[in-house]
């Protein structure tokens, strides 16, 4: 049997760990602390646990990020790594410094089941979960690199907008989620840790049940017809939905928290003024904040950046009619590490027709949406196992 990596348990579940072991549950405080304060992954180290008990720990138990392959430093300070993941593919972590903040972009999947028309991951389709520790360990890597640095600042905001749909992988993103807010462990605000999402609207009815961390959404289209075509999953929860999911959230959460809406300005498909105006429309029932991104070119992508006064003419529009709106600048763009241009290495699973097929055929599920263009079918039984 595989050692627990104890990297990925939240407090609940390090509770239920040492109760298992027989021993006391508030050794999971003390675990948490030198895990995630200190950075350390030595059992023998931690001189406040009895000699037996790091013995016993170090016999069933672990504490490992996922191994580094390489490490990218982009001229605005980005740096972006690749780590292995267990089932032997690489996914690509993002460190964002800005002034005072040191946001680390996280990928929860490697690859991505999704899609969206513009974005880099969904092209290498699909090949697995990250497990709650593989997505706190590329926190706690940055973390202990910032530390050896020597800078004494350390990681303040953790956004899961790198590789993969968070709430395809629910509970390992949502366990990884409190282990970021526990006091004893990094103890980042509820408004520094950001789960996005591409709209799995049960999941987010969901979610404040589980974590209490903030919430985006990538919406990127003010109508179902135009949803369709960019976020293939807008078929199964349309607009109206995600929206009632997102007002859920909203009044779970109380009063004076807001959702993120993330809009990708695509030129000449969604970044008109008449599309900033139905945004605006749409989303006036729901209490959230509006982040511009203009498109991040990649390799082989069937769309373009606007021009600026076309973001800016957007951005004003939202604006003016008393919204919060920001333009995401692009950082990292030199090494591939900004949204939606993270790849990592995946052996795709999903893409391969003639497996999907099989697949199909043998559990008799006719292939859903099959015929549209931008889909590809093979990604859905990831989808709907969570319906
Ligand atoms: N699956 C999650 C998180 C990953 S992407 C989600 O969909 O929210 C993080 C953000 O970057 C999303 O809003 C995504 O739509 C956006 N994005 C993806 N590709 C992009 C690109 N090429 N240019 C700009 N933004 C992009």
């Amino acid at each position: 049997m595989l050692p627990d990596n104890l990297l990925g348990l939240d407090r609940a579940a390090l509770e239920r760990f040492f109760a298992g072991m027989g021993e006391k549950p508030f050794r999971a405080r003390i675990l948490l602390r030198w895990l995630h304060r200190q950075g350390e992954g030595d059992f023998a180290r931690m001189t406040d646990l009895s000699r037996a008990l790091r013995e016993r720990l170090g016999a069933v138990a672990e504490a490992r990020a996922p191994e580094v392959l390489s490490r990218h430093c982009s001229a605005d300070g980005t740096v972006k790594w690749a780590m292995q993941t267990a089932g032997g593919n690489a996914v690509e972590t993002v460190l964002i410094p800005d002034g005072g903040r040191n946001t680390l972009c996280v990928s929860s999947q490697a690859g991505c089941a999704l899609d969206c028309a513009f974005c880099a991951t969904g092209k290498q389709g699909f090949a697995g979960n990250l497990s709650a520790a593989e997505i706190v360990g590329q926190v706690w890597h940055a973390t202990r690199e910032l530390a050896a640095r020597g800078e004494g600042q350390a990681i303040t905001n953790v956004v899961f907008m790198g590789m993969g749909e968070p709430l395809l992988n629910f509970d390992a993103a949502t366990m990884a989620a409190n282990v970021l807010i526990d006091d004893l462990a990094y103890g980042l605000s509820k408004r520094r840790v950001t789960i996005s999402t591409a709209g799995v609207a049960p999941r987010i009815r969901e979610l404040a049940g589980r974590v209490d961390c903030s919430l985006a959404v990538s919406l990127h289209a003010p109508d179902d017809d135009l949803r369709d075509e960019l976020v293939p999953l807008n078929r199964r929860y349309p607009i109206a939905e995600l929206l009632d999911a997102c007002s859920e959230w909203l009044a779970q959460v109380g009063q004076r928290r807001a959702v993120t809406m993330e809009y990708a300005l695509l030129r000449g498909v969604n970044d008109s003024l008449a599309h900033a105006r139905a945004l605006a429309k749409l989303l006036r029932p729901i209490r959230c904040k509006i982040n511009l991104i203009p498109f991040n070119p990649f390799p082989g992508a069937a769309f373009e950046r606007p021009a600026a006064a076309t973001v800016q003419a957007f951005h004003a529009a939202l604006s003016n009619t008393g919204y919060t709106a920001t333009v995401r600048t692009t950082r990292g763009d030199d090494i591939a590490a900004a949204c939606g241009q993270l790849v990592g290495a995946v052996t795709d699973r999903t893409r391969r027709s003639a497996r999907h097929a099989e697949r199909a055929a043998a559990a008799a599920v006719p292939v859903r949406i099959a015929a549209a263009p931008t889909v590809d079918s093979g990604a859905w039984p990831a989808v709907e196992a969570v319906g």
